[in-house]
């Protein structure tokens, strides 16, 4: 595999006619307008005093140049750092002060914001829109298309991506231009993506699902986007008929679940609908597959390794399953305590191994060291089983695992029993701080509208299910559970609200 990632995008490029991006607002790319723009804006970025191995971060909108700067970085050698867009001038003021990034991008809108912010930090600051304005695309229009890409390895780092910060700070995964091509072009196998494919891609830009897992491997693919600025059903069921596959967080399917326009005649046409991010309940797996025929391909990944395991695009994909380990990834369970590894249906952290997994935390090599093994695993946090068909099961995270009494409460096991009652949409179980107990577990629940199940009647149901110490000490009712931009619940916003419940 040659170094650069964008050797390897440019050798895939089936003709240069072919679209690659279209968006609803009538905005249509070619291969050929990628390799100008990309070029010019590689030119541009030089122009800024861009060196190979500097960072550019970018907060901006979602738009077809925010995958063109992507792109440029690349050819220039440079590294990408792209930033939520819901990041508060405070956090980008974190995240240019870690980094240290050459160049800072944003949106126009922020510009006044942000011009502080890069200063203190000696960085440049340029701006580009959602619609491709901007100083940064100004000074690429001036500039030639020709660009000679700047060589790379693959142990050269192309991207550096913050992770989700869901369980805290987040910490800047440094990801090589081995990982993101191998990874991509792993999923571009495994789930057959072709040049006749068209993604409908509703996902952000700034992270590891939407950039790489969907959209680096529909170039790598020679494939085509219909770009979304962000997820909306309605504008999604009017691109349907044109797409050929859709990629998204659970959320995207229980929204369209409650669209009148799915049906299966709507989707008779599509080849795949992936989901990933955060755990897809088997209820929408089960719905979904009830009401188009399709069984959603659920996978996992991280911003660490991109993708590790993936449901299998022939045979069965099991809800409430991951699938297997995806072709060059080692997946195995060990225990927590000791590392001691665990056979199959037994329950640990996941570690895993191969040419996805990143080359550690930018500036941060005590806590690389520590998420790391001996023989090269690293330790995903992720605690899971592998069953003895080998479908890897997700339970839940370490940091998410409640202590009660002593024992070990995986809240996954207790919010499978609350979702499957009647009148419940969905659930979060956490630990509260006890003082008997050390943790109390505690049931945070969704209900359907109308629906008036109480906590006595959750409590008396889960009685003689589960095992005592797992019982849930308090039930409490929310109308929607706390979620990010990538649809994870944010068990931590939970426990704070409640972090005086049994004191
Ligand atoms: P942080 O590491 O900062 O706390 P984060 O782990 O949420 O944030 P990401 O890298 O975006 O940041 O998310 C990776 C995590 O998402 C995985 O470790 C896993 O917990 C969860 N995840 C991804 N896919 C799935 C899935 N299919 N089922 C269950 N969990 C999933
Ligand atoms: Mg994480």
């Amino acid at each position: 595999m040659s170094g650069s990632l964008f050797a390897l995008v440019r050798s895939r490029i089936p003709s240069v006619g072919k679209t690659l991006i279209e968006t609803p607002a009538g905005e249509t790319l070619t291969y050929a307008d990628m390799l100008a723009r990309t070029g010019r804006l590689a030119n541009a970025l030089v122009k800024r005093g861009v060196a190979p191995g500097d960072r550019v971060a970018v907060q901006v909108e979602k738009s077809p140049d925010n995958l063109m700067l992507f792109l440029a970085v690349a050819r220039a050698g440079a590294v990408y750092l792209p930033l939520n867009t819901a990041y508060t001038t405070h956090e980008v003021d974190y995240f240019v002060g870690d980094a240290e990034p050459r160049l800072v991008v944003c949106d126009p809108a922020r510009r006044d914001a942000l011009a502080a912010v890069a200063e203190a930090h000696g960085a440049t600051l340029d701006t580009l829109a959602a619609d491709g304005s901007g100083s940064l695309t100004e000074l690429a229009a001036a500039l030639p298309e020709a660009f000679d890409d700047v060589g790379r390895t693959d142990d050269d780092l192309a991207c550096i991506l913050y992770t989700s910060g869901t369980t805290g700070r987040s910490k800047g995964a440094m990801l090589t231009h081995r990982n993101l091509a191998s990874n991509a072009d792993t999923l571009v196998d495994y789930w057959r993506f072709g040049e006749t494919d068209v993604l409908l891609h509703a996902l952000p830009l700034y992270h590891t699902h939407g950039l790489f897992t969907a959209a680096l491997v529909v170039m790598l693919a020679g494939g085509s986007m219909l770009f979304l600025p962000k997820f909306d059903a309605d504008q999604v069921m009017a691109l349907m008929p044109r797409a050929t596959t859709m990629m998204g967080v659970p959320t995207f399917y229980t929204r369209l679940l409650q669209h009148p326009g799915l049906t299966r005649e709507a989707t008779a046409h599509m080849r795949l609908f992936t989901a990933g991010s955060a755990p897809l309940l088997a209820e929408t797996h089960d719905a979904f597959k009830a009401k188009t025929g399709h069984a959603i391909l659920e996978r996992y990944g991280m911003t660490e390794t991109g993708m590790n395991t993936s449901n299998p695009y022939d045979g069965d994909r099991l809800a409430g399953t991951v699938g297997f380990p995806l072709p060059g990834v080692t997946v195995r369970v060990a225990d927590p305590a000791n590392g001691e590894l665990l056979g199959p249906d037994e329950i640990g952290v996941l570690e895993v191994k191969g040419p996805n997994v990143f080359a550690g935390y930018w500036r941060m090599p005590e806590k690389t060291k520590e998420e790391f093994r001996a023989d090269g695993f690293f330790i995903t946090g992720d605690v899971g089983k592998i069953d003895a068909r080998g479908y890897v099961h997700i339970v839940g995270r370490a940091k998410d695992l409640i202590i009660s009494g002593g024992f070990n409460v995986y809240p996954k096991e207790v919010e499978s029993e609350i979702d499957a009652l009647p009148g419940v949409v969905e659930s979060a179980v956490i630990g509260c701080p006890h003082p008997d107990f050390g943790e109390g577990v505690t049931a945070v629940v969704v209900r359907q509208a109308g629906a008036t199940v109480s906590e006595a009647d959750i409590m008396a149901a889960l009685d003689g299910r589960l095992a005592k110490f797992k019982l849930p000490k308090r039930v409490l009712f929310v109308s929607e559970l706390p979620r990010n931009t990538m649809g994870k619940v944010q068990k931590n916003v939970l426990r704070e609200q409640n972090k005086a419940l049994y004191a």
